[in-house]
């Protein structure tokens, strides 16, 4: 028997739209994350874009590097031998009101949506967490859309070797936020039978939505 407590997730559809909302317009995901610190223990580097000021000053320089591949201006903060943000102390974060972006987006909900394990060892407590997490569904379509989710994330996991490397995300994170935005092409339940003719409009859609380069920006800031 599963004695794991269970959490909200809320309703899948409802999740589903406001995730990529806020996605798409620089906005955030309210995440009722109670206890759970599994995202800032779990060896993320931490992008702080140049327009993020209070973030910027909030951070005390020496934990800051120039982003690898970003524009002059775009930092990244790294973790302590444990894996943790510097910026956690005694169980909280310190910068919480001002804490960047990449924070504030962060939704480890879009494993439990997906069905990809964030299998990444150093990301053990954050696949613990995705196993609490239990959507509902307002109706049969809310049910159907959850599918086209899944089943955009399974093709990705079963055909990621057969797209040009320079489409296909490195991490498990990114590998999630893919399947997420590409899951209208899987409707269909034959949708995944047709590979060729599936992974080139996968590629379409994600050069219309500049996808390739956030996805690399992501990569080259850490994969958060
Ligand atoms: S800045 Fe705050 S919210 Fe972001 S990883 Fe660090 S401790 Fe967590």
């Amino acid at each position: 028997m599963n004695d794991v407590a269970k959490l909200d997730a809320g309703e899948f559809r409802q999740w589903l739209y406001q995730h990529i909302d806020a996605e798409r317009n620089a906005g955030s995901t309210p995440v009722v994350c109670g206890d759970c610190l599994a995202c800032c223990r779990a060896s993320y580097f931490i992008h702080v874009a140049a327009n993020e000021k209070q973030a910027l000053a909030s951070i005390p320089k020496p934990l800051l590097f120039t982003a690898p591949g970003m524009a002059p201006g775009h930092y990244l903060m790294g973790y302590d031998q444990q894996g943790r943000c510097p910026m956690l102390k005694q169980q909280q974060c310190t910068i919480y009101s001002k804490r960047p972006l990449t924070c504030r987006q962060y939704d480890c909900r879009i494993f439990t949506a997906t069905g990809i394990n964030p299998k990444e060892v150093e990301k053990k407590e954050i696949a613990q967490q995705v196993q609490r997490w239990q959507f509902t569904y307002a109706d049969a379509a809310a049910q159907a859309l959850h599918q086209s989710v899944k089943r955009a994330a399974s093709f990705l996991q079963d055909h990621g070797e057969q797209f040009p490397k320079q489409f296909m995300p490195g991490n498990s994170t990114q590998l999630a936020a893919l399947a997420i935005n590409v899951h209208e092409l899987f409707v269909s339940e034959s949708a995944s039978n047709q590979v060729d003719s599936m992974i080139q409009q996968i590629i379409e859609s994600m050069q219309q939505t500049s996808l390739t380069k956030k996805i690399k920006n992501t990569e080259a800031a850490g994969g958060r």
